[in-house]
């Protein structure tokens, strides 16, 4: 991956940075509190990491307690900051009210909301079963819905804040093999805009944020990671280069910071221009794969 002296450097594993420069004002999010789902791994553990270095204290949700247990140590250890971890399924409404309401106890109060758990895998759609459809709608969209519904009603309704759901650019052109997430972070896309109309009288602002390919994560794993054919893949994006967790965190820190005040209902892409362009044809992406989709 070239890099210039203007990028900042990431981490790949779920660890934090060894160095961190602030391009926003440290304390831009003192004292408040935000809810993550999947924020214990990949890029919500970065979202998680960059809004405490900004004064903001966390909670991050997923289902596996161990492994939110062992991120918040780290989140903690090096922002000095509460990081709680909680275990929920976001397909599970009862689960995520238990998290939201010990969260309220523990902390008092939620200003911000990042929907960011998801599901995905790459197959083409004659081989997808009708089963592993829903799971990833399941996941990805209504648990999206389920965590702002139950975090509006707890809280935000009554009190204002923010929400910022991560979603893709799969969805905008119709990128093959990814019928199933494409569907579900489009209608995602729906609900940010349908909320930010309907809760933007309450003070809520709703946004998505749309990543293009991203090293250091699950997702980018499956693609290949840094094969050869990704690197020569990495040519045909206009930036040259796939995206580092830190540039997602820093948009996620600019939609819940006050610079961005009177922005809801959109989408903000960060993708190095990767969807303009990107590979779309079964040939090319079969070369991408270190396993071969199924077919
Ligand atoms: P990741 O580390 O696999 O993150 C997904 C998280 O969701 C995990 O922490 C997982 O934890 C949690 N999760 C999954 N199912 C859940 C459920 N039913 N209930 C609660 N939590 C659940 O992947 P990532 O690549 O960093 O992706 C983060 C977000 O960015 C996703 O929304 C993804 O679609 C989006 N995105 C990523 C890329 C990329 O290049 N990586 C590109 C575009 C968009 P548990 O297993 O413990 O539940």
């Amino acid at each position: 991956m070239p890099r210039t002296g203007n990028i900042p450097e990431d981490v790949d594993a779920d660890d934090c940075l060894l160095n961190y420069t602030y391009i926003f004002s440290p304390d831009i999010l003192k004292d408040k509190v935000a809810f993550i789902t999947g924020g214990g791994s990949g890029i919500g553990f970065r979202i998680a990491e960059i809004l405490m270095r900004h004064g903001c204290k966390t909670i991050i949700a997923s289902r596996s307690l161990e492994r939110v247990q062992a991120s918040a140590k780290k989140l903690s250890a090096a922002t000095g900051l509460r990081c709680l971890p909680v275990s929920l399924d976001v397909r599970q409404p009862m689960t995520i009210v238990t998290a939201v309401e010990e969260s309220l106890q523990k902390f008092g109060k939620i200003d911000i909301l990042v929907n960011g758990a998801a599901g995905n895998f790459l197959c083409p759609a004659s081989g997808l079963s009708f089963n592993a459809f829903k799971t990833v709608l399941e996941i990805d969209t209504i648990g999206t819905f389920n965590t702002s519904k139950i975090v509006y009603q707890k809280w935000l309704k009554d009190h204002g804040g923010v929400i910022v759901n991560i979603t893709a650019t799969l969805q905008y052109r119709g990128q093959i093999l990814q019928v199933h997430a494409g569907s579900a972070k489009a209608a995602i896309d729906a609900m940010t805009r349908h909320l930010a109309a309907e809760w933007g009288p309450d003070n809520i602002r709703i946004n998505s944020l749309a990543p293009g390919p991203i090293s250091g994560t699950e997702g980018f794993r499956k693609l290949g990671g840094l094969s050869k054919a990704m690197v020569d893949h990495e040519k045909l994006i206009p930036l040259q280069r796939v995206g580092t967790k830190l540039e997602i965190a820093h948009g996620v820190l600019y939609l819940v910071s006050p610079a961005a005040s009177y922005v809801t209902g959109t989408s903000l892409i960060i993708d190095g221009g990767h969807w303009l362009t990107a590979a779309n044809s079964m040939s090319t992406m079969q070369a991408l794969l270190q396993k071969p989709a199924r077919l």
